[in-house]
């Protein structure tokens, strides 16, 4: 037995999540590898699917959890073998295939990513989608040419997971970044991180002019909406936007003004499905260039007993950074 986050869709439609034990028999048989999860963690889509606010979940019941790292029980894949380190984020796993808010996984081989020598599960977890998408978003400007004498950097929904990661990788890369969050009372947090300059993210919020005063040579954003807009309105000719995130909203209510006269781009980023060579080139990169100290500062750890409310939190902006879970408490 092991003990997991179990997800059940109730007779009105709503999501029943709750903390039980379930039998190594449930673990789903269409996988090659099982696993030994030591630490899972809560993204912004676990929050969205343990409380059932958005159609995360396609498959009931479901344990949640679209990260997770740990040790390798058994497998019949022929990469993987018992006592393999490895990490896991996204291909559908905490959605349509059980997930890693667990002590146990079944999971196939081809999803898997070797843990970098040296990185604890813990670590790996701190990290997580979010911190591994910030990490992509990073990869994107500087394959559009935003190099760190390009000019500043906005990161919007600073505080948040993804937005922590990327300032504190910019940062660390010599970008000038200016955060942007709606926490000030976590200005000192975002500048120990690397932000040069935090502005208030009501600035970005509202409906603005399809073209603003040129300013940020390229922009990671969390945030989506009306924020999104503003951010492309304000960015500086030729440079470039990384959209990975919907914290604000779904909507781009904007004008293709930035695009057709100031020839920027808008880089969409995708992790969920990001193939296996641009995911390992981004867990490389974050082993050599996510400072330790940063890491730790951006991390909470919670026990799996304490993913429930904390799934609440998420969505609604109250998290500061990652929250990491030990599934073994
Ligand atoms: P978090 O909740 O940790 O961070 C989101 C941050 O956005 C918040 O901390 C807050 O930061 C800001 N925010 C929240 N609500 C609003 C709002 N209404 N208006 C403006 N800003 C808001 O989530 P993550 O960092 O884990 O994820 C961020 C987004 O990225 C999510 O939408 C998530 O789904 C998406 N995502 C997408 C991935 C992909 O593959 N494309 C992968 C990972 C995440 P502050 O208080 O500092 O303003």
């Amino acid at each position: 037995m092991y003990n997991a986050i179990l997800l059940d869709k109730n007779e009105d439609g709503s999501t029943n999540a709750r903390l039980t034990q379930l039998d190594e028999a449930q673990l789903p048989a269409d996988g090659d590898v099982t696993v030994r999860i030591d630490y899972s963690t809560i993204n912004f889509k676990d929050g969205l699917a343990i409380t059932g606010k958005s159609p995360v979940v396609r498959k009931w019941p479901m344990v949640p959890g679209i990260d997770g790292a740990g040790e390798v029980l058994s497998s019949s894949h022929p990469d993987w073998k018992a006592g393999d380190a490895f990490v896991l984020n996204g291909w559908g796993v905490g959605e349509v295939h059980m997930g890693c808010l667990a002590q146990r996984a079944r999971l196939k081989g081809d999803w898997l990513i070797r843990r970098p020598p040296g990185m604890s599960a813990r670590s790996a977890m701190a990290i997580g989608t979010a911190g591994y998408t910030a990490m992509l978003c990073v990869m994107a400007l500087q394959d559009h040419g935003v190099g760190s004498d390009s000019g500043e950097i906005l990161v919007t929904g600073a505080s948040g997971g993804v937005g922590s990661v990327a300032v504190a990788l910019l940062a660390a890369a010599g970008y000038r970044v200016v955060a942007s969050s709606g926490k000030l009372d976590e200005a000192d947090y975002l500048t120990s991180l690397g932000a040069a300059e935090v502005i208030d993210r009501s600035q970005l919020s509202a409906a603005g002019k399809p073209l603003q005063k040129e300013r940020w040579a390229g922009v990671v954003d969390s945030v989506g909406s009306h924020t999104l807009v503003n951010a492309l309105a304000q960015v500086r000719y030729g440079g470039a936007v990384a959209a990975c995130g919907l914290a604000q909203g779904l909507d781009l209510p904007g004008s293709v003004a930035p695009f057709i006269l100031r020839g920027v781009s808008l880089l969409g980023i995708d992790s969920v499905m990001a193939p296996r060579a641009r995911r390992e080139e981004a867990w490389r990169r974050l082993a050599q260039e996510l400072r330790p100290e940063a890491l730790e500062r951006i991390t909470t750890e919670i026990g799996l007993a304490e993913v429930l409310p904390h799934a609440a939190d998420i969505l609604q902006g109250k998290v500061r950074g990652r929250l990491v879970v030990d599934v073994s408490r």
